[in-house]
């Protein structure tokens, strides 16, 4: 359970971060969440985690591919709730396309955002959670941390990348109550996934249709999407007492899909 922890959750306005967020109030957890969004939207969704967790939610509006915007938001969290407890890095984007054309400001912007800003952040959190003796940094990978897909060069880069970065930080702060851990799930229908399907179907010449079926699902034995809840779930499961001896791991919520 995450009652009277604090959370950070990244890029949690929409998409699984917005559910990460929801759980960890639900459990009553005092949360910060960030990321884009229509104003109406963000404060709406402020007032229902106020509502799940009985604690005043902050939201910061950091840009996480920039990091003196990164360095702000952690500043903000660490006076306004007096030190995080659980860093959840979870925004991310997707850019498809070939490799040899591949925007190469794309590429550094997955790569920032997707990567480094996990650095960033958990650079920022490390002292605090030490020496309290207590905290969870859970990192949002995908299957694509394990196995690639053609035309997703940075996203697949990122991902195997941010695995990297959960084995190095768990090492460095396992004797002092502190777990780092990936979560990858497969395909999830949230804004990003459905932001893919022209674009893939334009890399690959079919329908969008054929994208959902051949592309996506054909990868996920379940043929299912995964939900955005069981992912949630997931990340809490992490936060409890009872995850304390897992550290390190890359738990795979991809229906098989890296099974095979
Ligand atoms: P989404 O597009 O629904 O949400 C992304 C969130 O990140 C939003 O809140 C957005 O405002 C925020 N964001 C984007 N750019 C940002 C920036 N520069 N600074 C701060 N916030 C920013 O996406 P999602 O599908 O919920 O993806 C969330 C995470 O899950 C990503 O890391 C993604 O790679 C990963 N993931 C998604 C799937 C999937 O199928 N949807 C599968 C595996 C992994």
């Amino acid at each position: 359970m995450s009652a009277g922890r604090n959370a950070v959750i990244t890029g949690s306005t929409s998409g699984i971060g917005r559910g990460i967020a929801l759980k960890l109030a639900s459990e009553g957890a005092r949360v910060m969440i960030n990321g884009f969004g229509e104003d109406a939207e963000i404060a709406d969704l402020l007032t229902e985690l106020e509502k799940l967790s009985g604690k005043k939610p902050i939201y910061s509006p950091a840009d996480m591919s920039d990091p003196a915007q990164i360095e702000t938001m952690m500043r903000l969290a660490e006076n306004e709730l007096g030190g995080v407890d659980i860093m959840m890095n979870n925004a991310g984007i997707q850019y498809v396309s070939p490799i040899e054309d591949f925007p190469t400001d794309k590429w550094n912007q997955v790569i920032a955002i997707n990567l480094s800003s996990a650095f960033h952040t958990t650079k920022a959190v490390v002292a605090g959670m030490k020496s309290r003796g207590w905290g969870r940094i859970i990192n949002l990978a995908s299957a694509h941390s394990i196995v690639a897909s053609p035309y997703k060069s940075a996203y697949v880069a990122a991902k195997h990348g941010i695995v990297g970065l959960t084995k190095t930080a768990a090492l460095e702060v396992a004797e002092f109550g502190v777990t780092v851990n990936a979560v990858s799930p497969g395909y999830v229908l949230t804004p990003l996934v459905e932001a893919q399907i022209p674009a893939t179907s334009k890399a690959r010449g079919i329908s969008e249709g054929a994208v959902i079926q051949t592309v996506m699902l054909a990868n996920q034995p379940t043929r299912k999407f995964v939900d955005i809840d069981d992912v949630a779930a997931t990340v809490a499961f992490l936060c409890s007492d009872a995850a304390k001896g897992i550290t390190g791991s890359n738990m795979t919520i991809d229906g098989g899909w890296t099974a095979q």
